[in-house]
């Protein structure tokens, strides 16, 4: 699933291309992407708008069109943006022309992105409080914060990392990365970290996001930047999907498990599996 730094990938590419167009056509071929919005609907609010800017909150897409008409977009499982994709794309769901004549596709195999229709800045400030934690790579996500974010939690340290009400972005790809780089077990209760595990996990969910952005994405299942091309992190990862291959920091074999109902990979050398609870 794309993550931050994927969505990220896409919106640092076509922000330059969409930007300052005007949205002359809005094609919504599965009507299963905006339910229970009419695409209609969504038509008449954004077609003939310019687009003021392409953002991106957690892993949210955002295109605010002009009087603050906001289309938030999420990729969720395998969706993918593709500008000026090449004749006989397949899972196209969404068309988008801009008045250049340019078009966005947006293919999702699996068909679990989803369009949202938003009007108004309050509205799209209560769309993503009610939704969304802490931004990442904002000034707010210090490790203070992310201390506080764990008191008193029981959960593991990875559910928590993944609950997007704390940290919008970070996803099983991510959480896996920073969790070895900050040496920490994924099963570790969060509650129980100290302050310096917590700062060396801080640096670590930055470190990993960075690395991910530098690389343009991580191309696992259908993840494309807009031009077709794939990222490269896949091919940077300490831990994730490396099971049975040795630990690059103590040479151990790094595992696979499950971890917050997730694909998990760690070296449990270097991230020792946390104590059974002692029962009384
Ligand atoms: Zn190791």
């Amino acid at each position: 699933m794309p993550e931050l730094p994927e969505v990220e990938t896409i919106r640092s590419r076509l922000a330059p291309l969409v930007e300052g167009r005007t949205l002359r056509a809005l094609d919504v071929l599965d009507a299963k992407w905006c339910e229970p919005l009419d695409p209609a609907a969504l038509q008449d609010a954004l077609v003939g708008r310019p687009v003021v800017r392409l953002g991106r909150r957690g892993k949210y897409l955002v295109w605010e069109a002009s009087d603050d008409v906001f289309l938030l977009m999420h990729l969720r499982m395998t969706g993918t943006l593709l500008y000026d994709a090449p004749p006989g794309t397949l899972y196209v769901r969404v068309l988008l022309g801009l008045d250049d004549g340019h078009v966005l596709s947006f293919c999702d195999p699996r068909r679990f992105g989803t369009g949202e229709l938003v009007l108004g800045e309050p509205a799209l400030d209560a769309f993503f409080a009610a939704r969304l934690g802490v931004e990442p790579l904002s000034e707010q996500f210090t490790a203070e914060h992310l201390y506080r974010l764990t008191r008193n939690r029981r959960a593991p340290i990875k559910a928590l990392l993944l609950d997007q009400r704390r940290v919008a972005g970070v996803g099983n790809i991510y959480a896996n990365e920073a969790l070895f780089r900050a040496a920490i077990h994924p099963l570790r209760e969060a509650g129980k970290l100290n302050r310096r595990q917590i700062e060396a996990l801080h640096a670590a969910v930055v470190a990993a996001l960075r690395a991910g952005i530098d690389a343009g994405g991580a191309s696992i299942d259908d993840f494309r930047h807009p031009d077709g091309v794939s990222g490269a992190f896949q091919n940077e990862f300490l831990v994730h999907g490396r099971a049975g291959e040795p630990c690059e920091v103590c040479g151990g074999m790094l595992v696979k498990f499950v971890a917050a109902g997730r694909g998990t990979y760690a070296c449990e050398r270097c991230q020792p599996r946390p104590r059974p609870r002692r029962r009384r």
